[in-house]
């Protein structure tokens, strides 16, 4: 087979191979599962049975049919009917069961899988056509040999597998924590949408905005997915192989020259600290984060405790979790957003149209201002919680002074009638407002009175800015950082926050780009807050270089008019004075 490369938008580092799993909402996910030697006739027979049950439940079909006036449609389960008596399938499976010793799901599973392959396969589109009624009747078998709801989960994935699939939501993305799989591959998306962010957090490369690769990539189809560049190469041959083999080990080296100053501090060489933070999106990779040497947790996005689940989370609930990362992170800093649903982050518990919340919708404070009652006990959770080391509260979304005041009086009350009940929680909690709205940005000098922090949240000020759509594809060439409107407001933001003696972070993608981070140094940001695998290079970046370079390269790209040389002069100013931070692979995620 030849060597087929797609390219799409590059959206979580990392190299990674191994064979391909399509993941649609139709497919179905089966685990070995081993049988003793005197099971084996029991396997066979559930198998039999499934085969007549599968049988009189599409003789009844036919018959329903036959009755009514789609009477010529009835001849399509004659097809599927032979495919129930077909020998060779049913010998196949029968004698795999008795050699290998495995569940009669399972196998039957494989053999389908491998009916499907060949008949896609075939050149006469009559026989291509039939893979269709071989896969409905497979399904229907596999229906009736085991539980039903038990068919997509991937819980039962036991083999390394890169999944492939039209669309992940963040919150399928979160359930593939600790799965076994090795990549993702997606026909759409953008390189800030949340499943890309939720890609890096669990340290899994990702490619997005493939358009059509579950067209062009088969089942069990071997890949190999460079998520620096954005590639997938299809049946790569052993040369192809060889060579990622061998980029891949250098990558890993060149990673590691990174993880020897884990301990000292973010310094550049004119004695000038920052705070490196790192995002955090489920309570499980605190691991990660101290390994990486953060200092603290500069965005937890909380939303993703609301996901994956049928009902909302109680306020015990809530308080044991963020306890657990505050404690876990103590002495350092926990910043925790409240709950930022909507965009591409959705909430299955809450019955409401999705289309109630998109991008420009009813999302994030606003809905938490609207729904005092689910506002009110997040509140009161985090607030229990910062008494267990050092918490800082942050709203998502802020358009302007008006909403920060409303949020303000919905705490005040919750701290009222906590004080009421004699709760302990930190009087003096920190409250910071995300800039992240255009108009939040332009009355940013009004906010920092108002506000005891910022966390510029680019992901979104880039979208809202540009009229970019972030989880778009088709308009990722226009997401651009460097852009001198996105740079404006940023300088802007963190001039108005200095004024105010207030400190300003960022924790939107744009920190974790070295060309970028360089600027925003420049910029004079306190603080960094990514992904925790970017934070070792970012690190290093910022005690390769002085304050005052970083600051004339920033006063220079201030009167540059696109991003294009934006991206130019900064990467040219960061291979002279940092050399080894970029390595010459590529891989600069953010343009
Ligand atoms: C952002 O918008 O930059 C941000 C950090 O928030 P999120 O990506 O969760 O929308
Ligand atoms: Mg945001």
């Amino acid at each position: 087979m030849n060597e087929i490369i797609l390219k799409g938008i590059p959206a979580a580092s990392g190299i990674a191979e191994g064979p391909s799993f399509i993941l649609d909402k139709q497919d179905f996910i089966i685990p070995p599962r081993a049988v003793m030697e005197k099971e084996v006739p029991i396997e066979i027979a559930r198998f039999e049975e499934a085969l007549i049950k599968t049988r009189e439940e599409i003789l009844a079909i036919q018959k329903k049919i036959g009755s009514e006036a789609l009477s010529q449609h009835a001849q399509i389960f004659d097809a599927h009917l032979l495919v129930l008596e077909d020998k060779v399938l049913i010998e196949e499976v029968i004698k795999r069961i008795k050699s290998e010793k495995l569940s009669s799901e399972y196998i039957f599973s494989e053999v389908l899988r491998k009916y499907i392959k060949i008949f896609s396969a075939i050149e006469d589109e009559y026989l291509r056509e039939r893979v269709g009624d071989v896969s409905d009747v497979g399904r229907r078998i596999l229906k009736n040999l085991m539980d039903e709801n038990k068919l997509h989960e991937l819980d039962n994935l036991t083999e390394e597998l890169v999944i492939v699939s039209h669309d992940l939501s963040p919150s399928d993305t979160a359930s593939m924590y600790n799965k076994n799989i090795k990549a993702f591959v997606m026909d759409v998306g953008g390189r800030t949408s949340h499943t890309a962010i939720m890609a890096k957090t669990l340290g899994i490369p990702a490619v997005v905005g493939l358009k059509d690769a579950t067209l062009r990539i088969q089942n069990q189809d071997y890949i190999i997915v460079d998520g620096r560049k954005g590639l997938i190469i299809i049946h790569p041959t052993e040369e192809t192989k060889a060579s990622y083999r061998d980029l891949k080990s250098r990558i890993v080296q060149f990673r590691g020259q990174f993880g020897v100053i884990k301990d000292l501090p973010a310094e550049t060489t004119d004695g000038q600290k920052v705070v490196l933070a790192a995002n955090l999106e489920l309570p499980e990779e605190i691991p990660v984060v101290l390994e990486q040497g953060a200092d603290g947790i500069g965005l937890f996005r909380s939303e993703y405790f609301y996901m994956n689940r049928v009902d909302l989370p109680s306020e015990e609930e809530q308080f044991e979790a963020y306890k657990k990362v505050v404690e876990a992170l103590s002495p350092e800093t926990v910043t925790i957003r409240t709950l930022d649903l909507g965009g591409d982050k959705f909430i299955s518990s809450l019955e409401i149209p999705r289309d109630m919340y998109p991008f420009l919708g009813w999302r994030a404070i606003r809905f938490c201002l609207a729904r005092p009652d689910i506002f009110k006990t997040q509140l009161r959770a985090i607030l229990r919680a910062s008494t267990f080391g050092r918490v800082r509260l942050m709203y998502p979304m802020i358009s302007g002074p008006s909403e920060l005041r409303q949020a303000n009086a919905i705490l005040h009350e919750v701290m009222k009638n906590l004080k009421d009940e004699n709760i302990p929680f930190d009087e003096k909690i920190l409250v910071g407002v995300m800039i992240e709205v255009p108009s939040a940005a332009m009355t940013s000098d009004m906010l920092a009175k108002e506000a005891d922090f910022f966390s510029i949240g680019t992901n979104d000020l880039i979208q809202y800015t540009l009229a970019v759509d972030r989880v778009n594809q088709q308009t990722d060439d226009l997401y651009d950082p460097g852009h001198p409107a996105i740079l404006r407001l940023i300088k802007r933001t963190i001039d108005a926050a200095h004024k105010e003696n207030i400190p300003v972070g960022l924790c939107g993608e744009m920190s974790s780009d070295p060309v970028l981070a360089l600027v925003l140094l420049g910029l004079n940001l306190d603080e960094f807050s990514m992904s925790p695998v970017s934070i070792p290079q970012i690190k290093k970046l910022i005690r390769s270089v002085s304050l005052k370079d970083a600051q004339e390269l920033a006063q220079a790209v201030l009167q540059l008019s696109t991003g294009e040389e934006v991206g130019e002069l900064s990467k040219q100013r960061l291979r002279e004075l940092a050399p080894d931070i970029i390595s010459n692979e590529g891989g600069n995620q953010n343009k």
